[in-house]
């Protein structure tokens, strides 16, 4: 399929995991595709594997990031098509142990970054008549304990996804996929038991209703039909691809 024939796509975080599967699909269907890390260096370092993809650096927890990221893709395309939010933290705590450090450095990562990524490229966006897709989590539709920020970033990323498909109808669609555990760097760690990184995965499959947890590819998959012509009346919504984990007990 190239659906995405020379459009022009940006995916923060692209470096690795969930951001990196959604870069080669882009690229598989024609895109252009800017890839975002926090360096130049990480940016580069990505760019071995993902071959035709340019470089668009910057930490877009910050303002100055967002922009020189977004800065970055329209030099060398000329424009935007698609903005695909995903970069991305994850940290464990509980309130008690939710430090203002902590607390400030997820919400930036999570949430900030949407803002002003978003703010930076929509312009291009708005007369492209492009797509938004903010990877979202499950932990923006189900409250989880122990992870608290996270959560909260989630739940925001998801509401501000709404609340930016309304302000910029009719020129750009914007959705938010709300994945459930997906094998990367960021769910190895953050669900390690005691360490043990394959143990704390494999609890995870076990934690689903499918007794199974996503892949690259599905999350890859699921925001490219989302920021797609196939996808051309779904506007504001929060796809989750759970497993069914957030529509009942099981
Ligand atoms: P990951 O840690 O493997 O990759 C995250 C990417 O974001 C990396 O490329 C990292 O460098 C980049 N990043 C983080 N902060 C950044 C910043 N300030 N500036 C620039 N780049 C930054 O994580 P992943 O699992 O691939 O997660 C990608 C997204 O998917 C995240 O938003 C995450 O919350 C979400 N998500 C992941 C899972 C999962 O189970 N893996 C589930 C639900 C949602």
């Amino acid at each position: 399929m190239t659906r995405f024939a020379n459009k022009a796509v940006l995916v923060t975080g692209g470096t690795r995991g969930i951001g990196a599967a959604i870069t080669k699909a882009f690229l598989t269907e024609g895109a252009r595709v800017a890839i975002n890390g926090r360096t130049s260096a990480s940016t580069a370092d990505a760019m071995v594997d993902l071959k035709g993809a340019i470089a668009a650096p910057g930490d877009v927890s910050t303002v100055a990031g967002c922009e020189a990221a977004v800065g970055a893709a329209l030099t060398a395309f000329g424009g935007l098509d698609v903005l695909v939010n995903n970069a991305g933290i994850f940290e464990r705590g509980t309130v008690e142990e939710t430090s203002e450090e902590m607390w400030d450095a997820v919400m930036n990562a999570n949430v900030k970054s949407i803002l002003f990524c978003t703010r930076a490229a929509l312009p291009s966006l708005r007369s492209a008549k492009g797509a938004i897709v903010n990877i979202a989590s499950e932990s923006g539709l189900n409250g989880y304990p122990e992870t608290t920020a996270y959560c909260a970033s989630k739940g925001a990323a998801v509401n501000l996804t709404r609340s930016m498909a309304m302000e910029f109808a009719p020129d750009v669609r914007v959705n938010a996929l709300c994945p459930g555990v997906v094998e990367t760097d960021m769910s190895r760690a953050g669900f390690a038991v005691n360490g043990d990184e394959a143990e704390g995965i494999r609890r995870q499959h076990d934690a689903y209703p499918l007794k199974r947890i996503g892949t690259l590819e599905q999350a890859a998959a699921a925001t490219l039909f989302l920021a797609s012509d196939e996808a051309g009346f779904i506007n504001g919504a929060a796809l989750p691809m759970e497993g069914g984990a957030t529509v009942g007990k099981w």
